[in-house]
């Protein structure tokens, strides 16, 4: 009798199409199974305390960095990017573990609260909790950085982990699971799970505490929508069509150079990658004339070969390649490049010019190493521009002066001044977007408290001679009650 095969799934070297490794696609059953022992895992893990939890968090993060020839190896391998950008992405979640790990304590400490007149008698605290166990979702564009970022935040507060990587890369989640479980003082702390799209579905409704999602826009509506089922709250971190908004005044070199990487590094497949700029019309051919220059000694190519690899999922070529031709049907120009810039697996560098707002190409995430350059009277405009976007994940702003006044009025949730990228390298701040990049924040303070959930608990000190919350209560109580409030205008805390 033939027994039943478990399905599996291949992942690739994209620059070459070679198979890097099979894993198991694991159903529903497999999944909340997994979950069960991670909710069992739980209470445990807390008990170890923050200290306990710090330990074993930095005893992780001295590993990977120890193991980082072995772990940009395997990145490169399933996205195709050149080592030492995977070495750059594993130091930068090494410093997320240790943030996380060392800053847990203070976050999560009891607060306390005014209990305001009425309730002086009382004292007011808030506590935070985790919530138990934290289902992650990730991407494969950065898969070291970009889940790290919800788990270590999540472990750190106290909670258990199951982790479903992408299908991409599926080896790189394998190998956080592996070295977290040498250092774990028992098992079912974190828990890499394999498998497609529907694996991904299972987690959301397995009873999971929590949802950190990271990925495609319409991927994440599937997600909230799956969560919302079981009422099981989401973290959605999602596309972008990221601005950079270069003022007369910029350090144009400067600015040239960051939003050419912006856009091109890792074949452009960053959710806070530059793709489109809004310079100010006295300094924009200046500033194409720069880009032009830098791209030329810019190409795509194998690790090893190239600035920056293949697209790492084939069929994000075709999103590309339209994109390109609905820029030029819509009005716009190739600066540098052109439609035969595209050669799957490698996109080498496109710049465009003078594309129309409602070009598909300035509307919609490509998400490959093309640059759109368009020219604004003012910074207003440039303003007005960015803000139209559905998408509001990061910016970036250039200007010696202006730079504080312009990233204060742009709709998305971080803002580079003169630098690029650099808020995600910051582990005390905040990253996250809104519209359709999504909602809630990781890494920093408000990254971890997403993985709490606040409990307030409020105690009697003393008894007061009122009976306001009892059958008790008298006529004249009340009276004072609502001649205190007039008098006080409200004003009670
Ligand atoms: P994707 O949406 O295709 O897949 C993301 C993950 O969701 C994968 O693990 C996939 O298996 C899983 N998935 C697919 N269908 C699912 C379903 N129905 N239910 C549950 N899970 C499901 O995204 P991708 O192509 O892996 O990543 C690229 C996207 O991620 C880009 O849009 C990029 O901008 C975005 N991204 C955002 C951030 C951020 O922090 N905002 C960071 C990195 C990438």
């Amino acid at each position: 009798m033939a027994t039943k095969r478990t399905p599996s799934f291949n992942s690739h070297n994209p620059a070459t199409g070679e198979i890097a490794g099979t894993y198991p696609i694991m159903d529903a059953k497999q999944v909340n199974e997994v979950v069960n022992h991670a909710r069992s895992a739980a209470i445990k893990w807390q008990q170890l305390g923050f200290s306990g939890r710090k330990k074993v968090l930095l005893a992780w993060s001295a590993l990977i960095i120890n193991r980082v020839d072995q772990i940009a190896a395997l990145v490169s391998l399933e996205t195709g990017k050149p080592v030492g950008d995977a070495k750059l992405e594993v130091s930068i979640a090494v410093g997320h573990i240790g943030w996380a790990a060392r800053h847990a304590e203070e976050i999560m400490r009891t607060s306390y609260r005014a209990p305001g007149l009425l309730m002086a008698n009382m004292s007011a605290t808030v506590q935070r909790s985790p919530v138990g166990t934290v289902g992650v979702i990730g991407p494969w564009n950065y898969p070291i950085f970009t889940p790290v970022g919800s788990i270590c935040y999540a472990l750190a507060a106290g909670n258990t982990v199951v982790f479903k990587p992408s299908e991409y890369t599926p080896g790189v989640g394998m190998w956080l699971e592996e070295t977290f479980s040498e250092v774990a003082p028992f098992a079912d702390i974190f828990t890499t799970i394999t498998g497609l799209g529907a694996t991904g579905g299972a987690l959301c409704t397995s009873g999971i505490d929590k949802l950190s999602f990271t990925g495609s826009t319409r991927t994440a509506k599937l997600v909230a929508a799956a969560c919302a089922t079981t009422m099981t709250p989401v973290v959605l971190e999602c596309g972008g069509k990221d601005p950079v908004i270069v003022a007369s005044d910029a350090n144009l070199e400067r600015a040239v150079d960051a939003t050419m990487w912006s856009a091109m590094a890792n074949a452009g497949q960053s959710c806070i990658g530059a793709e489109r700029v809004y310079v100010d019309e006295k300094v924009a051919d200046k500033f194409t004339e720069l880009a032009v220059a830098l791209a030329q000694n810019i190409h795509a190519g194998a690790p090893g070969d190239g600035n920056y690899g293949p697209a790492t999922m084939p069929s994000q070529i075709k999103v590309i390649q339209s994109h390109i031709k609905s820029a030029i049907k819509d009005g716009g120009v190739f600066a540098y490049g052109g439609t035969n810039s595209v050669k799957a697996p490698f996109v080498q560098p496109v710049i465009l010019l003078d594309v129309p707002e409602d070009s598909a190409a300035m509307r919609e995430e490509t998400f490959g190493p093309t640059i759109i350059i368009n020219k604004v009277k003012n910074m207003q405009e440039a303003i007005e521009l960015s803000n139209a976007s559905s998408y509001g994940l990061g910016a970036n702003v250039w200007s010696k002066r202006q730079g504080k006044r312009i990233a204060a009025q742009l709709a998305c949730g971080m803002v580079a001044i003169n630098s690029t990228f650099s808020f995600a390298a910051i582990a005390s701040v905040p990253f996250g977007g809104v519209k359709d990049s999504g909602y809630g924040r990781v890494h920093g303070p408000e990254g971890l408290l997403e993985y709490t959930y606040a409990r307030t608990v409020v105690r009697t000190r003393f008894n007061l001679p009122l009976h306001l919350l009892s059958f008790k209560r008298k006529v004249k109580e009340e009276a004072l009650v609502v001649t205190l409030t007039r008098w006080l205008k409200g004003r009670f805390g």
